[in-house]
């Protein structure tokens, strides 16, 4: 009798090994079942079947039943699994789930089904039977109909012939299409030279990951559709990752007149059956391109082709939960382990990525222009401490408001954007720019109001507040931002006839999200667009000719090694939206720091000024890529058991840090810059890292930890120290 090693689908340390149960002939790897487990039953995932266990015969348990006909884990899954289990230490059944829709997972949505009904004998129908005869020759005209419909036409006619076995019935399957109705034309274009030179490389090269470095506006998204047709032909599948974001009404008609239904498109606005559905063709193969947000690249496709991830730089692509995967990782695992390319797209890739393919570990191909050469919008900096002495007291210089003005008069469409996440936290001299930074590390210091301090995340300095600005005595310290809320109540007032939509988090929520707005938008129906982040992303809308960046340094000032990073990225993203169509677009740049290095090298597009600048600011400062961040968190609800915790896996950490001090550049123990969130409270341990082999013995002392009440976890370069 065979025997099948689960793991029980229970995220606890204590049960994350394998069980040995016996089985019949039908349970293969990856099938999910139900066995008996302690004393109730629960589900697992059957990780291989074998002919022989260790397990006494009087002992050996069986399993219950199967959960799925086919299993829901392929064989690339499960391997894949183990390796992202080797990596991060994280319970196997935590790993597993990744693999599969939560839906699946809860039994909340099941499949669908509907009855056909078929004619599968001929008969002679008596003539008296008037309904059964009209019946009997719909079905000869038709074949078969649906259950339902036959019942409303033809009422109690239909019993009969079924009984009789003129007619059979017959469940099928169906699948929920959330794209019902989405249409557009099919866009296929003419590639230019370097469009065919990027795909000829990707196709051509003997290295697995390949950086497509393209301007804002360069067709990259046709690149990568290409790749993606190309593996199709081949007989192959296609994983192409996007930011959640950029998943717009525009992008989905695309993909939809492109690639039909042979293209899966997860994503946040599909109602939990619809998600199902979409794994479901997946994973059964009348799907072969898994589209969607970072949780696709977990996609049930085989036989990988090509893997594409847009927008690389976008911090989506770490997950925040556990396991804390990085997209690329797993997506790199998967491209190896298929022989297929992984293609990373962006305009602003981030500088980690881009020092790779300088050394040559990546292939770098570029597309050095816009399509048609359009040029790229003149960028137009605006000091706004002038504007402060001038007695201004709006969000919008003189410059933007003559700007704004003109397009509308123009009737095109503008976009302002602006950026308060974190911001009310760091401390700027309005009068001067001015803004506190660590004399340890260099990153802006953040206020923390309820100790009436500031403080570093990165080493832990804490600084008193002062009293005035200390570079030019000034007194107006303090916050600066303003809300996307505001912006759009003055911009009422400057333009009473100006049609405004606002886009940031209170405006996106439920399940139309962004997507509503941006359809408004982009059909025209207003003419300024306010937003956050969310209005920066790869949009393309043909009639904005103006974008104004309200307050292009508060990202600058956050405190994370990697602001300077974020504002490059974010300027050249939100400019990138202007002037994509036949008129020029221009951008303006609001700043309390003109003079500002990134700010200079973003107006001018020069990446490569931008890299050789912060490269060499990551080099002195020992951050990444030349070092690793890593932290090490215990949270829960007691502090006592909280601390405690941290303190045990404290001690075995330092015992690391004493065996191989030369691994280590900083190590500290301290309760996090915010103490608590949601109630739990937070401590510890923060590493700086060579990059030697001492990451993996981290992950194992952690691992190794078990506390009742108290989570343990490790980040790598964590995207927010807070
Ligand atoms: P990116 O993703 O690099 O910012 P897009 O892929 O959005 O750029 O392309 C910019 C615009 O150029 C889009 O409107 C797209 O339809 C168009 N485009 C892309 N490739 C071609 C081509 N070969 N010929 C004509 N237009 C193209
Ligand atoms: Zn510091």
């Amino acid at each position: 009798m065979p025997f099948a090693e689960v793991i029980v689908d229970i995220a606890h340390s204590d049960v994350d090994k394998i069980f040995d149960y016996a089985c019949g002939e039908g349970i293969s790897a990856g099938m999910r079942v139900v066995v008996p487990f302690g004393n109730g039953v629960t589900t697992g995932f059957v990780m291989r079947v074998k002919e022989e266990t260790q397990v006494l015969p009087d002992r050996v348990k069986r399993i219950l039943r199967t959960e799925d006909e086919r299993p829901a884990l392929t064989g690339e899954a499960l391997s894949l699994a183990a390796a992202l289990q080797e990596r991060y230490k994280t319970p196997m059944a935590l790993v597993l789930r990744l693999f599969l829709p939560a839906e699946m997972r809860t039994g909340k949505v099941s499949e669908r089904y509907r009855t056909v009904i078929r004619l599968v004998r001929e008969e002679e129908i008596p003539a008296r039977a008037k309904r059964q005869r009209e019946l009997y020759d719909f079905m000869r005209a038709n074949g078969e109909a649906d259950s339902a419909f036959l019942r409303e036409m033809f009422g109690a006619a239909v019993k009969p012939l079924l009984d009789r076995g003129v007619l059979a019935a017959e469940k099928r399957r169906v699948f929920r299409d959330p794209y019902r109705g989405v249409e557009g034309e099919n866009t296929a274009k003419k590639l230019t030279p370097f469009q065919q030179n990027a795909v000829k490389t990707v196709e051509e090269t003997k290295k697995t990951v390949c950086l497509l470095h393209g301007v804002t506006g360069s067709g990259k998204t046709e690149v990568y559709l290409t790749l993606i047709a190309d593996a199709l032909a081949a007989g192959r599948t296609a994983i192409f990752l996007v930011p959640e974001i950029s998943l717009t009404p525009q992008m989905l008609s695309q993909l939809r007149a492109r690639f039909g239904s042979t293209a899966a498109i997860l994503h946040s606005g599909l109602s939990a059956g619809e998600r199902f559905d979409e794994w479901m063709r997946l994973r059964e193969g009348s799907a072969r391109i898994a589209i969607g947000a970072r949780s696709a690249v977990f996609a049930p496709v085989e036989n990988v082709g090509v893997i594409v991830i847009d927008e690389e730089h976008d911090g989506s692509y770490s997950s925040e939960s556990s396991p804390r995967y990085n997209t690329f990782d797993v997506a790199y695992l998967r491209a190896a382990g298929n022989g297929c390319k992984l293609v990373l797209g962006s305009a602003t890739p981030s500088v980690e990525t881009y020092k790779r393919a300088k050394d040559g570990e990546f292939e770098l191909i570029r597309l050095p222009e816009r399509i048609n050469a359009r040029p790229m919008p003149e960028v137009r900096l605006v000091d706004m401490r002038r504007e402060v002495r001038r007695g201004n007291p709006s969000p919008f210089s003189a410059t933007l408001r003559e700007k704004l003005a003109e397009c509308l008069r123009k009737g095109n469409q503008a976009i302002l954007f602006l950026n308060r996440r974190g911001y009310s936290q760091t401390v700027i001299c309005r009068d001067c720019g001015y803004v506190a930074t660590c004399e340890h590390c260099d990153v802006a210091l953040t206020y923390h109001s309820e100790e009436d301090c500031l403080k570093c995340h990165y080493c832990g300095a804490r600084y008193k507040m002062p009293p005035a600005c200390p570079s030019c005595g000034g007194r107006h310290l303090g916050y600066v931002g303003t809300g996307t809320q505001r912006v759009v109540m003055e911009l009422k007032k400057l333009y009473p006839s100006a049609r405004i939509l606002r886009m940031d988090v209170d405006t996106t929520r439920g399940k139309e999200g962004h997507f509503k707005i941006l359809k408004q938008f982009a059909d025209r129906e207003a003419d300024i667009l306010v937003g956050t982040q969310m209005v920066a992303k790869g949009h393309d809308f043909p009639s904005v000719t103006l974008v104004g960046v309200l307050d292009a340094d508060m990202s600058l000032h956050f405190a994370d090694y990697r602001s300077g990073e974020r504002t490059f990225q974010l300027v050249t993203q939100v400019a990138g939206r202007s002037g994509r169509a036949q008129e020029p677009g221009e951008v303006v740049l609001q700043t309390y720091d003109p003079d500002n290095a990134i700010l200079r090298f973003a107006a001018e597009y020069d990446y490569e000024g931008f890299y050789a600048h912060e490269i060499a600011m990551r080099a002195a400062m020992m951050f990444p890529p030349y070092a690793k961040i890593v932290r090490v968190m215990a949270t829960g609800e007691n502090e006592a058991e909280t601390v405690e915790a941290l303190r045990s896996v404290y001690e075995k950490l330092q015992t690391l840090y004493a065996q191989r001090p030369e691994e280590f550049l900083f190590f500290n123990r301290m309760h996090s810059p915010i103490k608590r969130i949601q109630n739990k409270y937070r401590y510890q341990v923060l590493m700086r890292l060579t990059g030697g082999g001492v990451l993996k013995d981290i992950y194992e002392v952690c691992a190794a930890e078990k506390h009742k009440n108290v989570l343990i976890y490790v980040e790598e370069n964590p995207a927010n120290l807070s």
